[in-house]
């Protein structure tokens, strides 16, 4: 079985997250990808929302959907999520099964940095997907991961959570932006009602 791993903190998710696995999953013929939020990722400041709201959310999008799904390892774990130690989880439950870990083009240049990436890289293939504002380059990768790291087309898509937070502080509209079921969700919550930092 071949699946997408998506991988991130969804604070919230939105549809560029949602075109991009199903991009992938169209491209490398996968069966299901999985969306799997982050506790605390190793770049990144703590989220607006809490790790079960990020999660919800996230299972909200995928609900309904028989070839996606959520993944609650990461939160449930705690602490800092390294992908390698996910991965080797994963790989223990399903030993017979391809993952493909999903990056936009603004991780791609990250990817050096990734802990244990040279194991990583190893065991799972990345596919990095266009983002605007952020150009793709992946010769400029290190040797040992330009052939572990390929590439899939988008219909490329200017929305980010920030920007979702960031509007919804200011009251502005991001209907459509996010699937209606967490749009509900975050109204109901009075998620990032509160004036962006
Ligand atoms: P934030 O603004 O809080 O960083 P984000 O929109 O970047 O949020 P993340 O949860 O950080 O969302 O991203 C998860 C993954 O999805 C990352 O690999 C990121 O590159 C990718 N991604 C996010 N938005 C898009 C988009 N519009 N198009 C393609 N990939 C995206
Ligand atoms: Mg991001």
């Amino acid at each position: 079985m071949k699946v997408g791993i998506m991988g991130g903190t969804f604070d919230p998710i939105h549809m560029g997250h949602l075109l991009a696995a199903e991009a992938v999953k169209d491209v490398y013929k996968l069966d299901e990808v999985w969306f799997m939020p982050s506790h605390l990722p190793p770049h990144k400041q703590a989220a607006g929302a809490t790790g079960e709201q990020r999660l919800d959310m996230t299972k909200l999008a995928t609900r309904g959907y028989e070839d996606y799904s959520t993944l609650d390892i990461e939160v449930a774990r705690g602490g800092v999520s390294y992908t390698i130690d996910t991965i080797r989880l994963l790989l223990k439950e399903h030993p017979n099964t391809d993952f493909y870990f999903i990056i936009g083009a603004d991780m791609v240049n990250y990817l050096p940095k990734w802990e244990r990436i040279d194991e990583l890289a190893q065991l799972i293939t990345f596919i990095g997907v266009g983002r605007p504002g952020f150009d793709l380059h992946l010769d400029d990768l290190p040797e040992f991961l330009q052939e572990r790291v390929l590439h899939a087309e988008m219909p490329l898509v200017d929305i980010s959570s920030t920007a979702i937070r960031r509007r919804l502080g200011n009251g502005k509209s991001v209907r459509f932006m996010v699937p209606d079921s967490v749009l509900q969700f975050i109204k109901r919550s009075g998620l990032y009602e509160s004036k962006p930092r």
